[in-house]
């Protein structure tokens, strides 16, 4: 079916408020462009294939060896392109490689990567990454009013140079599920003994990042199951003291009460500091490692952490990718259930034209967010918004077309899912007000 020039031009020229990101800093790229030996990420053209699109090669048929060599600063450009080029051609019709494409036609007006211009776009994407890039690449030529960031560059929190464009997640996965005591003891600078101690802890993380910080995020589904049990701290307490002193003889159930008791403490946290909750659901990233029963589950698991916090905002990330009827049930149900649709355009960009429509015939369109780019390099992002917006504009002509929804809805509609529902589910006001109070 064709899309409607008109719907098309309206979502083209309507701004997204990107709501995942692992972007490294920009200050992070020009280390690595300048001390190319220090830095795992490439400054030329691997850095097209560093994230997602990888996983597609490797799927195609590139080796772990040629992966690791692709996407090395060090090694050379041609050797590089001789290692792509093939694998490349296998799988360019996917999301992923879609996504190449579409990056580089809007960095530098190149339709395709070829043996005659890989080594100049090579040198084009050097060359661009300089000051100011970042709000180049987002603002200007993705249209995108600011990112949330999951950053990996700190374990605690990320203090970012540029808190407007970049808005901080505040991870919760080391103070949980992944326990990771060490960190956050030096950051607040405190002793960990008892569960006592850890609550302390995570009380000051929550006081000290989360004015600044935009939501939580765990991804711990990629490690577990999301059946977290409320397990009370009296019944928590002499499980974690032992598990301090000795990590290796506390049983799996044991670790999982710790976890679980954990998890849900700071999602009362977040309630306490108006942090919305985002969990990963459904598809891994990578390859060789997803149970994809237990990656079933997710949706079904949540349901009693969402009925007990009634308060809290679950934003269940990636529509739960392949499992989105679920995600839709969960939206459906609950009042404070949304979904964010971030990473799953490129996923699978069909199957997502398909969840937004039945997403919007089926649940409040105030609790969908339409996209989050999902990559550490900035590079990617303007080709995944391209990809997200043909297909946002697919499915609402469609809905048209089909007599689903009148034409005059649509302005209001397409407002709401690309920035509206994402700034009254986030305060990203406060947020930067908070950035610019200077600490006490
Ligand atoms: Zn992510």
């Amino acid at each position: 079916m064709a899309i409607h020039s008109e719907i098309f031009d309206l979502v083209n020229a309507t701004p997204f408020v990107d709501t995942h990101e692992h972007l490294w800093e920009e200050r992070t790229r020009l280390a690595a462009l300048a001390e190319p030996a220090q830095h795992p990420m490439p400054s030329d053209l691997g850095i097209l294939f560093y994230h997602y699109a990888d996983s597609d090669l490797v799927s195609a048929g590139l080796s772990a060896e040629d992966r690791k060599k692709m996407v090395d600063p060090m090694t050379d450009v041609h050797e590089k392109w001789r290692l792509i080029g093939p694998i490349y051609a296998r799988t360019r019709h996917t999301g992923y490689l879609q996504n190449v494409r579409e990056s580089l036609r809007l960095m530098f007006g190149e339709d395709d990567i070829t043996d005659d211009n890989y080594a100049r776009i090579s040198d084009l994407i050097r060359d661009q990454i300089a000051p100011g890039y970042f709000k180049r690449l987002l603002r200007d030529v993705s249209k995108i009013e600011h990112t949330q960031v999951n950053s990996f560059e700190d374990p605690v929190f990320n203090e970012t140079e540029y808190p407007d464009l970049l808005c901080q997640d505040l991870s919760f996965v080391g103070l949980s599920s992944g326990l990771n005591i060490e960190p956050y003891a030096k950051k607040a600078n405190r002793e960990v003994g008892s569960l006592q101690d850890w609550h302390a802890i995570i009380d000051w993380v929550f006081e000290t990042y989360g004015p600044r910080a935009i939501a939580i995020k765990n991804q711990s589904a990629y490690a577990r199951r999301l059946d977290y049990d409320d397990v009370s701290a009296g019944d928590a307490a002499p499980l974690f003291a032992r598990h301090i002193r000795d990590a290796k003889g506390s049983a799996e159930f044991e670790k999982k009460a710790i976890q679980d008791h954990l998890f849900h403490y700071c999602i009362r946290k977040a309630v306490e500091y108006n942090l919305p909750v985002k969990l990963h659901t459904g598809y891994y990233a990578g390859n060789n490692h997803m149970p994809l029963h237990r990656v079933g589950a997710n949706d079904g698991d949540l349901c009693p952490i969402i009925k007990a916090h009634p308060d809290a905002k679950f934003i269940i990330m990636h529509i739960s990718y392949p499992y989105q009827d679920e995600a839709i049930a969960l939206a459906k149900h609950y009042p404070n259930a949304y979904v964010d649709m971030c990473w799953a355009w490129i996923i699978n960009p069909l199957a997502s034209v398909r969840f937004t429509k039945e997403y919007l015939m089926a649940a409040p369109h105030t609790k969908l967010l339409t996209f989050g780019g999902d990559y550490g390099p900035v590079e990617m992002v303007p080709g995944h918004a391209a990809i997200a917006r043909k297909g946002l504009a697919q499915a609402v002509s469609e809905l048209i077309s089909d007599g689903w929804v009148g034409e005059g809805e649509v302005p209001a509609l397409v407002d709401r899912i690309m920035r509206g529902n994402a700034h009254e589910i986030f305060d990203y006001e406060g947020t930067l007000a908070a950035w610019n109070t200077p600490a006490a």
